[in-house]
């Protein structure tokens, strides 16, 4: 049986059947923003393997970073033993995002920084003798992970929550945000939310969301006035606010972090995906003293999470030595011309018939159709154009490495309006 076979009958690819699969390109190699194909031809990626690999594949610091800490050790423990990359990743960490947040804890893939995260909020509130307050508050066409309660707060339609009924925990979904990125703000916005919050804030542990951009449940940008008037809802209430910055975070949007767009800390905010260049997977889940001591005061007088691969110091060298790329260039500026560049060359779409809209933050382009496109036709029409565009349901997308060059920006482009045509 030849390679691809074998795949076809053997391997789960995300979301796709086993018995009738959509086809698979098998990569040999990958270098700066090009993914190399086994019968040679390269593929420009516009995708970042799913926002993660900001710096490009095969990147020589990068790959210096792994070499280094291979010879030093891979992986030890965390429980009884610590170690330099994750003492200079934390304060690195601790260091970029919202001052408030002082306490991190490591963990091996977004999904599972959720995870921690919902944990957090609900051991929180059993600490301080209310137990009843174990309900999420989230809004609707959000994306956090495919682990269950991770899940019970994605969109409950494209997430399908149906097919594991029973099994899935029940939390609250207030409508999505309709005020766009940069409109004006208008507080109707916020009235699903605010009466969800009043109704029920008694079982309601915390709101997860997505600041600003919400990604893999529909590439939906929303007001930064939104999160401001959700943290004052939050306080009154006394519900906790965690921030799910997997995808945004490490620039992707403008600013360093989403929530750097508000004038506003959540208490709890998970950061992965960007966080290692796309080497390799790790995430991190932060929190204030005030939550850590309460939990540490509480009951178990301990937070009950403990992965085998926590805090992996292979991946967190990589980590810091991602971050110190970041720095280490003008990324704002960087992002800035990717994002005038997507406007440029995109927003011509808007007239089209077939286009319902097109919008562009950072370094992400997003073209909506007006009908869910053909993934499996699309996907080989792109490969055929010479890039890596992969699309879902009406959402044709670029989130680019950041050291892509402007004509590779084009062909992306140009590939997206050839495909529509
Ligand atoms: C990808 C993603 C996750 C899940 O991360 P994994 O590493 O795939 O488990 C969670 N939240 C958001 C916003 C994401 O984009």
């Amino acid at each position: 049986m030849d390679n691809l076979n074998f795949d076809k009958n053997h391997i789960w690819h995300p979301y796709t059947s086993t018995t009738n699969p959509l086809p698979v390109f098998y990569v040999k190699s990958a270098k700066g923003v090009y993914l190399k194909l086994k019968n040679g031809k390269k593929l420009i990626d516009g995708m970042s393997s799913w926002w993660s690999v900001i710096h490009g594949y095969n990147n020589k610091e990068l790959n210096k970073a792994a070499k280094d800490q291979l010879n030093k050790m891979s992986h030890i423990m965390f429980g009884g033993l610590t170690h330099q990359p994750a003492i200079d990743l934390a304060k690195k960490l601790i260091e970029i995002t919202p001052s408030n947040l002082q306490k991190i804890f490591f963990s091996d893939s977004g999904s599972v920084s959720v995870e921690v995260a919902i944990k957090m909020a609900i051991q929180y509130w059993q600490s301080k003798k209310q137990p009843q307050k174990n309900k999420l508050l989230t809004i609707k066409s959000g994306y956090h992970g495919d682990t269950f309660k991770a899940m019970s707060v994605c969109d409950p339609e494209t997430g399908m929550h149906h097919i594991f009924n029973g099994s899935m925990p029940q939390n609250y979904f207030a409508e999505q945000p309709k005020i766009r990125f940069s409109q004006k703000w208008d507080s109707s916005d916020i009235l699903s939310i605010k009466t969800i919050l009043e109704d029920n804030n008694e079982n309601i542990a915390a709101v997860i969301l997505e600041p600003i951009v919400q990604g893999a449940g529909g590439m939906w940008f929303y007001s930064p006035q939104y999160l401001n008037n959700l943290r004052n809802l939050c306080n009154k209430h006394n519900v906790l606010l965690i921030f799910d910055e997997i995808a945004t975070g490490f620039g992707r949007t403008g600013k360093l972090f989403a929530t750097n767009y508000t004038n506003i800390q959540p208490d709890i905010m998970c950061l992965g995906k960007a966080l290692t260049g796309g080497y390799l997977s790790l995430a991190a889940t932060l929190t204030t003293s005030e939550i850590a001591k309460t939990i540490s005061q509480g009951e178990a007088k301990v937070f009950m999470h403990g992965p085998t691969f926590m805090a992996n110091p292979l991946a967190c060298a990589i980590a810091n030595t991602n971050i110190e790329l970041l720095f280490s260039y003008d990324w704002e500026n960087k992002i800035k011309n990717i994002e005038n560049q997507l406007n440029n060359e995109l927003n011509t779409l808007k007239t089209n018939t077939k286009v319902n809209d097109v919008r562009i933050l950072g370094a992400i382009g997003v073209v909506e159709m007006k009908e869910p496109v053909n993934m499996a036709i699309l996907q080989q029409k792109f490969v055929d154009l010479g890039v890596w565009i992969r699309p879902f349901g009406k959402l044709i997308y670029l989130m680019p490495p950041y050291i892509i060059k402007p004509l590779e920006i084009t062909k992306l482009t140009k590939a997206i309006k050839k495909v529509i045509d």
